[in-house]
């Protein structure tokens, strides 16, 4: 195909995904595949030195919906142009300088992906929200807007001004409305566009949405600094989010992206990237605007997390709470420089919500640690074929019993089941019992009928002789190994019976709060529920496993088996009775250091920011949770007063 004709499709291509992304909020590719194609005609337009009229290169965004009102914004909006490595950063660097050398103070910011929102006050008070829209002209949007219940209704400045920010769903929000929605959102980012361009504010005020401002429009008055221009935002009432940072050199850019880049798996909000913005306001009429974009600001965008590929299979896998889990095997894609070949899809409830099909075309999320997930269908076919709920278990061949969105295996001894139980008893975090593997616990369930936990911490040295590779001397190291994990804690025990969703942290938390195992057995759920990351899920899931007479049963099993469980003694200490939260570097105590100086010291250590935190420790490049804390009015103190405390 010639260079021209590839253009004539690119183009045709890339403004069919635009507008199913930017009018209907419904994508069928994702930002990733889009990026390439946009890129590919971007090489195409430079190497053949002309663009298709209709080229979405010229373009911001997509055009305002009719079915809104329309508005000109009082100064444009843009896009943002992009890099996305340090090499295309530093030419980026090189670009600027030519226009103004040295090269200038810049600004680091998170890349919010949400939905650019511009807002006009005047007179203190909100009077209309608008979107981007091609970027002269927005929808009009001012009662979806309103409902997001921390944006400043009105505000202490007078004058007339455009604060500028993007709409967010946070992903605590979204996995909430996710739970119970008959139509589940498969990205936050198309959860808050589709909730504020849609003409039912009910609808907008159920995703429960913030909005992070960043910017300054067309003001009455002057700011000289994207910093002022941040202190201004903050002091208005504007949630700012993110880490913001003044950076001088090569190592404060790198570093700034290394921080980020490290902390954008544990965000409660999307971000794709990170956005350098020259400080000095009045470098920015010098270095002017492209139709697109300034060029005194680049977006550094992050590896994507999202693609779609084609659903192949679907395989069921038996946990070791019994849960048959649907395993999505997939045509092997790339995500971020790794290939993913196998996703899940939760449960049975989460396909029949999300109507996927074996075939279909799905959106696919990889963040971090967590493993990929079906976020939904980009595009179905007719040859998609429905997925079939089993009727008996793939693993044993027992009944299958539904319970809500769940299936159960409901074979007594069912092997899969019993191994993943058997293995996760045993590991490091759990009873640490060494030398016993999943592949031992294969073996002994097949070969000596090794049912239980209970039956392993009764085994007896005869019950293994003859088996392959236990010699005299791997039986008494095992039954050493098993003797000796007897003398546990309460939090590794609550850990070890393998109640679903309660991992190594939600235990200590758990056993933080109760201390004893027989005080969280009669924890009721309103109790359970007030402990720091414990949502109602989660707290019926235990109410229920201690309700249960078999797992009672399992308890005082393991205890007659010679299981002693240490309680944890209440610490006295200078910081009895307080909570605190670290942020930022400190200059000579790492993190783990002081949590353990705050924890001999009967204090305790929480993970965010609020009312019920007493003191934050703040060391330096400290971001959002000094500012929460600031505006929350909690005492934050630095390293030396902490070790003064201390003394
Ligand atoms: P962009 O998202 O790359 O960058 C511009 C936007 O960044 C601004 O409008 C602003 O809202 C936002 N932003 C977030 N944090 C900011 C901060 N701290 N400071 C300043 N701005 C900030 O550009 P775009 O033109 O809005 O959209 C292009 C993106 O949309 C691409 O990533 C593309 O993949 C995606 N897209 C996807 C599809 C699809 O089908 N999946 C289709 C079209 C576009």
């Amino acid at each position: 195909m010639d260079n021209y004709s590839r253009m004539k499709e690119l183009v045709e291509l890339l403004n069919k995904y635009a507008s199913l992304y930017y009018e209907q909020d419904a994508p069928v590719v994702s930002d990733a595949e889009y990026d390439a194609l946009y890129d590919e005609l971007r090489r195409l337009e430079e190497s053949e030195g002309y663009s298709l009229k209709n080229s979405p290169t010229h373009r911001v965004g997509g055009a305002p919906q009719k079915k809104f009102e329309q508005t000109k914004h009082l100064l444009r909006l843009y896009s943002l142009d992009k890099c996305q490595s340090i090499e295309e950063f530093y030419d980026w660097c090189a670009r600027t300088e030519k226009t103004i050398s040295p090269l200038p103070t810049l600004t680091a910011e998170y890349k919010f992906d949400g939905l650019t929102l511009n807002l006009l006050y005047d007179n203190g008070k909100l009077v209309q929200a608008t979107t981007r829209g091609d970027g002269v002209t927005g929808e009009i949007v001012t009662a979806q807007v309103r409902t997001i219940s921390k944006l400043p209704k009105e505000i202490k400045y007078k004058g007339r001004i455009e604060i500028q920010g993007e709409g967010i769903m946070r992903l605590s929000a979204f996995d909430k409305y996710n739970l119970t929605a008959t139509e589940p959102l498969k990205n936050a980012r198309n959860g808050v566009a589709g909730a504020i361009r849609n003409l039912n504010p009910a609808v907008t005020a159920e995703r429960n949405l913030s909005f992070f401002a960043y910017n300054i429009g067309y003001s009455d008055k002057t700011f000289a600094t994207q910093k002022d221009i941040r202190e201004f935002l903050i002091e208005q009432g504007f949630e700012t989010e993110g880490d913001f940072s003044v950076v001088n050199s090569k190592e404060e850019i790198e570093d700034y992206i290394n921080r980020a880049e490290k902390a954008r798996g544990g965000l409660d909000y999307l971000i794709d990237g990170l956005v350098f913005k020259v400080d000095n306001l009045s470098f920015r009429d010098e270095l002017g605007y492209t139709e697109k974009f300034p060029k005194w600001a680049i977006a550094y965008k992050f590896k994507a997390d999202e693609r779609t590929t084609t659903l192949e299979d679907v395989v069921w896998q038996v946990s070791r709470s019994a849960k048959l889990n649907p395993l999505a095997i997939l045509d092997p894609v790339d995500i971020g420089g790794v290939t993913v070949k196998r996703a899940t899809l939760n449960n049975y409830g989460d396909i029949l919500r999300k109507n996927v099909k074996i075939g279909d075309r799905v959106f696919i999320r990889r963040s971090n640690d967590v493993i990929p997930e079906i976020m939904g269908v980009a595009e179905t076919y007719e040859h998609s074929k429905i997925i079939e709920k089993p009727t008996v278990c793939p693993a044993c061949g027992a009944p299958v019993q539904e319970v809500g969105a769940f299936l159960y295996c409901t074979g007594e001894h069912c092997a899969p089941q019993v191994i993943s139980m058997l293995d996760h008893f045993t590991s490091k975090d759990a009873m640490d019992i060494e030398g016993f593997s999943e592949k031992t616990a294969e073996q002994f369930y097949n070969e000596i009928e090794l049912r239980s936990v209970v039956d392993l911490m009764n085994l007896k040295a005869k019950d293994m002789f003859g088996l392959e590779g236990f010699g005299d001397k791997k039986i008494s190291n095992l039954l050493a190994s098993i003797d000796k994990s007897k003398h546990t804690t309460t939090d590794r025990f609550l850990y070890a019976l393998g109640i679903d969703g309660i991992g190594k942290k939600t235990a200590k938390d758990l056993i933080k709060r109760f201390r004893t195992l027989k005080s969280l057995q009669d924890a009721t759920f309103e109790e359970l529920s007030q402990v720091d990351g414990i949502g109602g899920i989660l707290a019926n899931n235990i109410v229920e496993y201690f309700a249960d007479e078999s797992n009672k049963k399992i308890i005082s099993d393991l205890i007659q088996s010679g299981v002693v469980i240490e309680e944890i003694q209440e610490v006295d200490g200078v910081f009895k009775g307080m909570k605190f939260v670290l942020t930022g570097s400190l200059p000579t105590l790492k993190r783990g250091e002081a949590t353990a100086i705050i924890e001999q010291n009967g204090g305790e250590v929480a993970s965010s920011v609020s009312k019920a935190v007493n003191i934050v420790l703040a060391g330096e490049d400290a971001g959002s949770k000094l500012e929460k804390a600031k505006k929350l009015g909690i005492k934050i103190i630095s390293e030396n007063e902490f070790k003064a405390m201390l003394e």
